[in-house]
């Protein structure tokens, strides 16, 4: 399916020699969850695909390394295995711990979702959807950082991207050009695609632990995060990494008068201070530095389609903004994005092409539209200390509610399921689909 224009030669930056362009149907940028799930769509469809990416794996990213039952579902459809034998740690749900209480909360019992989580570090997750996406007929190149868009001299579109390697530069092209490039997403930002600052952004830090607690069988969540007297929007978690250490970690919304003024790292000490010393969670116990990264959420970068680029997974700010939960986003709308380029590439014509992939913003909006306006109206809310503090109070005696909450949180419903799913279905529902 290339097209096939004559091989170009660009002006290298003095450093290498002159090397023809690559081509390709598509060139995604970046191998993370989201690159590696639109590659592996594109490639089973029979398409060329280039997935750019900057480092080589096994490679570290900073995350909670914590899959909820929407993440085990995509790493499902993409065949991979997810069973105990072959080192992943599976969880029973959320226990939550506020207000002086604990609650467990086991993922509900679905037909759409399976009803367990899983753990595992991103050095292995990502490592192995890329080789996924590669097994499919992908071609994967890393140690390759794309530097900028090539563009039609008259239209402005990007026809490609210029990238370094260790011989130097090199353009590749194609028809379609994939932004998976993660949160600061720099591939977007030349293409004049900015933040949103009124859509939700989280700042997050963690790190690990040699503790008794590596083999938990529930992700813990703690909602007490405390600025003075003020209780801030976000949560501490501890996930178990089944290998004698715990991923732990806090983050916090940018509804909060604390967020851009918090010493993350300084909270993140305090809070762990106040746990019981036999868990581990002190100095000498700690393997990693502490590092952290923002979450963009809820759209927060838009439009997802411009000028022949696509954008995907937190490149188009698609962490959810109700618990922080990013890759099965990024798997999800990969996939959403591979299958209509897939029909796109297929049109005879260069307006029929148009017009489909100007449907991926709305299949987006359709998939999440209304689950993100609600979580924008939360994120607001929860901004208040005195709301959050209420909200904390009262939801944590409450278990039933509770149970909701978590189905409302981490958006796992039956579309035809229970009273509670049909309350949450319909609040995305009536949410207004965001601009
Ligand atoms: C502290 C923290 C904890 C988190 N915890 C969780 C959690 O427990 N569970 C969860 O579901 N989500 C979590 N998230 C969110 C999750 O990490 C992201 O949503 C997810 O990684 C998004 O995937 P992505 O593929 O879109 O982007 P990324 O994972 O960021 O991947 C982007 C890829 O692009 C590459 N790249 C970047 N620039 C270039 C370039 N110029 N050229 C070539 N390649 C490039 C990068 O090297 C990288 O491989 C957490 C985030 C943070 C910060």
């Amino acid at each position: 399916m290339t097209e096939h224009t004559p091989p170009v030669t660009q002006t290298s930056n003095g450093a290498g020699p002159r090397r023809p362009a690559a081509e390709a149907d598509v060139i995604v940028v970046g191998a993370g969850p989201s690159g590696s799930t639109t590659a592996y769509y594109l490639a089973q469809a029979g398409l060329d695909v280039l997935l750019l990416e900057k480092t080589r794996f096994p490679r570290e990213k900073v995350c909670g390394d914590g899959l909820t039952p929407r993440g085990v579902k995509a790493l499902v459809a993409m065949g991979i295995s997810v069973s105990e034998q072959d080192g992943w740690v599976r969880n029973k749900g959320l226990r939550v711990i506020g207000a002086g209480k604990r609650l467990e909360l086991p993922w509900p019992e679905l037909s759409s979702y399976p009803g367990y989580g899983l753990v595992r570090p991103r050095t292995d997750l990502d490592q192995m959807l890329a080789r996924r996406a590669e097994h499919a007929g992908a071609r994967l190149l890393e140690g390759v950082t794309v530097t900028g868009p090539v563009r039609h001299e008259r239209t402005g579109r990007i026809t490609g991207v210029v990238a370094k390697d260790a011989n130097g530069e090199r353009t590749y092209r194609a028809r379609v050009i994939v932004a998976a490039d993660g949160n600061s997403s720099r591939l977007s930002v030349a293409m004049g695609l900015r933040k949103r600052d009124d859509r939700p952004l989280g700042v997050a830090v963690r790190t690990y632990y040699q503790s008794p607690r590596h083999d938990d069988d529930y992700l813990e969540s703690w909602l007490d995060l405390w600025d003075g007297d003020r209780l801030l929007p976000g949560y501490g978690w501890i996930f178990g990494m089944g290998d004698g250490t715990s991923n732990v970690g806090l983050g916090l919304l940018n509804t909060s008068a604390a967020f851009g003024n918090t010493d993350y790292h300084a909270l993140l000490r305090k809070w762990l201070a106040g746990m019981p010393a036999e868990w581990g969670f002190t100095e000498e116990n700690r393997t990693q530095p502490i590092r952290g990264a923002a979450l963009p959420m809820g759209f927060n970068r838009t439009p997802h389609y411009y000028q022949g680029l696509l954008l995907v997974g937190d490149a188009g700010g698609m962490v959810n903004p109700f618990n922080g939960e990013g890759i099965a986003y990024a798997m999800e709308s990969g996939e959403i994005l591979a299958r209509t380029i897939a029909q796109a590439l297929a049109r005879a014509r260069r307006a029929e092409t148009e017009r489909v992939l100007a449907g991926y913003p709305r299949a987006l909006s359709e998939a999440y539209g209304g689950y993100y306006s609600a979580g924008r109206a939360f994120v607001k809310a929860i901004g208040q200390p005195t709301l959050m503090r209420f909200a904390t109070k009262h939801a944590m005696s409450r278990p039933a509610l509770m149970r909701f909450a978590l189905k409302l949180l981490a958006n796992l419903t039956d579309p035809r399921g229970d009273v509670s799913d049909r309350l949450v279905n319909g609040l995305s529902k009536l949410a207004p689909n965001p601009k």
